[in-house]
């Protein structure tokens, strides 16, 4: 009898599977329209997501910035609480998942941040159903680039890490591709607006959407 070669994957959340950029700005939009907030703030309300460590700086700078009334508590829980519906997962990402699944791939979901944001997220777009285990860093007590957290996702997927047909497919070059390779696996870098540099880590593809990272996969 043969052994059947399990293929895996692992994916990051946020501006991979799903478009974290676009679900904020989206709130954003909604949120400066209900507060009759001047609609060029939108811009500052969706690129300070990317420079804001935590959801209370970012609902600091914005409540300072726009000299709003409302206390950082109350901001930060408005934006928690609302912007995970703006999520969508496209549907060339949910039938790429169906179709690995159907040919046998076991695939994962590794996320950094808080449990229940991301899980909110994760509901919203129906992407339970889809994979055999999500793995958020709060819960897991390690972030990714950290081997750990890969050690634990495997552990959960019940597959081996430094294994031939393991991978991480993800958009930071840091926590996804650096982490997927410390986890020996094959990595895929879902490309920003940025451009790789020699200094980087250096993922083995490099696809523009996870769309293609998919199809990849499907032809590995
Ligand atoms: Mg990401």
């Amino acid at each position: 009898m043969t052994k059947q070669v399990v293929k895996f994957a692992f994916f990051d959340l946020d501006n991979t599977l799903v478009d974290q950029s676009g679900a904020l700005r989206e709130w954003a939009e909604q949120f400066v329209a209900d507060r009759g907030i001047d609609p060029a703030a939108v811009d500052f309300l969706a690129v300070k997501s990317t420079t804001a460590k935590t959801w209370t700086e970012y609902a600091s700078d914005f409540k300072r910035h726009f000299g709003l009334a409302d206390s950082v508590e109350q901001l930060v829980h408005d934006v928690t609480m609302t912007y995970p519906h703006f999520f969508v997962l496209d549907d060339a990402v949910s039938e790429g998942l169906r179709r690995l699944r159907a040919e046998g791939w076991r695939l994962g979901v590794i996320t950094n941040g808080a449990t229940t944001m991301q899980n909110a997220k994760i509901d919203r777009v129906r992407l339970r159903g889809l994979v055999d285990g999500v793995f958020v860093s709060e819960t897991e007590g390690a972030r990714k680039p950290e081997r750990l957290i890969f050690e634990r996702a495997a552990a959960g997927l019940g597959v081996q890490l430094d294994h031939p047909y393991g991978w991480m497919v993800g958009d930071s070059l840091e926590a996804d591709i650096a982490g997927g390779i410390g986890a020996g696996l094959r990595t895929i870098w879902v490309q920003n607006e940025r451009a790789l540099t020699a200094e980087d880590p250096q993922p083995h593809h490099v696809c523009g959407s996870v769309a293609d990272a998919l199809k990849l996969l499907a032809d590995a």
